[in-house]
């Protein structure tokens, strides 16, 4: 049977708004998109009259810790066994996707949690959104990869960098992510401080192309950010130093770049932050405010930038996934519209799903929001769980209208 949603205003993620839409679709797929006027609808089908409400495509987080679950301290995380955390994990996609979230790119989970959660909503097991995994980070011998046990792989040289890569992808990654810098969650880690060097990193790349999966690689420094980007990476993760050379070189070689501000901002403004580890908030204080005007910056040089969250890191819980795109309107980066789609089809392009979804046209994923109010308005409302009527996966009603009672308590609402 057709789906036909009809009567709404369609924010369709190419940048246009077409008032009296409809979209048809057919199993997992849009068959039809436009105005009433211009689009044949169907007799027998299912119908919704969205009449006054706002339909976007699904949001697209590029960058999460899908077994990380928000605690204070991220040390921890490590405390919780693996299986406690599996379960945990699980109900935390299904928050995820109530909140309107489809598609989900895993940044690094312990012991390739991330690949068992991803086979369990793929075998509808659970509910979630569509998970593209990357297993364990790829990273060098360094002071910080013990602090995660589980989380990193590490690789001196080129052959154990190939070798890593191809055990990720042995165990079903669908991405790889390797560490070009230093990091700010681990006690040892200098954001600063480049780590793989350019042959390493692109000894991973190479076994990721081979098997037609990008690589991402975590960068704060500048240096680290232009070795990733010669080694042929495609997202740069975090980007907080990045210099002019670096930002260039993103545009020259359309590279996509997740600034994950939600992690400063949740770190810094939620409540209880008194229990995050010093070290954590001192170097979250720290690059906080360059990574905001690093942000303008590479905006305003036209860089692609894609909404990531680092959802599961301290207070930063599964679910309120939307306050990236809204820090972007707040703090004056981006207006509406474009902050939408860093989280919808430049998100799509950047984890190399342009074809499949980001936007709401034929031929795409029935994947998309159906939402009370306007998030051009004010795209506040893309935070407000109440503001959610529906949800659709490829084509499937996920949530009707979001009932909270059936959000699970892994992860706190958070303040409003
Ligand atoms: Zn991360």
């Amino acid at each position: 049977m057709l789906i036909v949603l009809k009567g709404m205003t369609l924010i369709d993620g190419t940048g246009q708004v077409i008032e009296n839409a409809v979209l048809v679709f057919d199993g997992e797929k849009i068959i039809e998109a436009g105005h009433a006027d211009e689009v044949h609808v169907p007799t027998e089908s299912i119908f919704y009259n969205l009449t006054d409400k706002f339909v976007i495509p699904g949001l697209i987080d590029t960058h999460i810790h899908l077994d990380m679950h928000g605690m204070a301290d991220t040390y921890h995380e490590s405390l919780v066994e693996d299986k406690l955390r599996t379960i945990r994990a699980a109900l935390e996609m299904g928050n995820t996707i109530r909140a309107g979230v489809t598609t989900v790119r895993n940044a690094g989970s312990a012991n390739y949690i991330d690949i068992a959660v991803k086979r369990a909503v793929d075998e509808e097991l659970v509910v979630g959104p569509r998970i593209l995994s990357s297993g364990k980070i790829i990273c060098m011998h360094s002071a910080g990869s013990g602090y995660f046990p589980g989380l990193y792989y590490e690789a001196d040289g080129v052959d154990e960098n190939r070798k890593a890569a191809r055990e990720q992808l042995k165990q079903g990654a669908d991405l790889l992510k390797v560490m070009a810098t230093g990091a700010i969650m681990n006690p040892g880690g200098v954001p600063g401080a480049s780590q793989l060097d350019v042959d390493e990193i692109h000894a991973v790349v190479k076994e990721g192309r081979k098997a037609g999966k990008h690589t991402a690689a975590h960068a704060h420094g500048a240096q680290g950010i232009k070795n990733a980007i010669e080694a042929g990476v495609r997202s740069i993760e975090h980007g907080t130093l990045a210099d002019d050379e670096a930002l260039s070189m993103m545009v020259d070689n359309d590279i996509f770049l997740t600034s994950t501000l939600s992690s400063n901002f949740w770190m810094l403004n939620a409540r209880g932050k008194i229990d995050i580890p010093q070290f954590m908030s001192e170097k979250a204080k720290e690059v906080s405010k360059i990574r905001q005007e690093n942000l303008h910056r590479a905006i305003s040089r036209g860089v692609n930038v894609m909404m990531g969250t680092d959802a599961g890191t301290p207070y930063n819980f599964h679910g309120k996934n939307a306050m990236e795109i809204i820090q972007y309107v707040k703090l004056g980066l981006m207006d509406e519209m474009d902050a939408i789609r860093a989280a919808t089809a430049t998100a799509a392009r950047g984890i190399g799903l342009g074809d499949r979804i980001g936007t709401l046209e034929k031929g795409k994923l029935a994947d998309c929001v159906v939402l009370r109010q306007n998030p051009l308005e004010d795209i506040e409302f893309l935070a407000s769980l109440g503001n959610i009527y529906l949800v659709f996966k490829g084509g499937a009603l996920i949530s009707g209208e979001v009932d909270t009672a059936q959000w699970s308590p892994v992860s706190p609402l958070g303040p409003e």
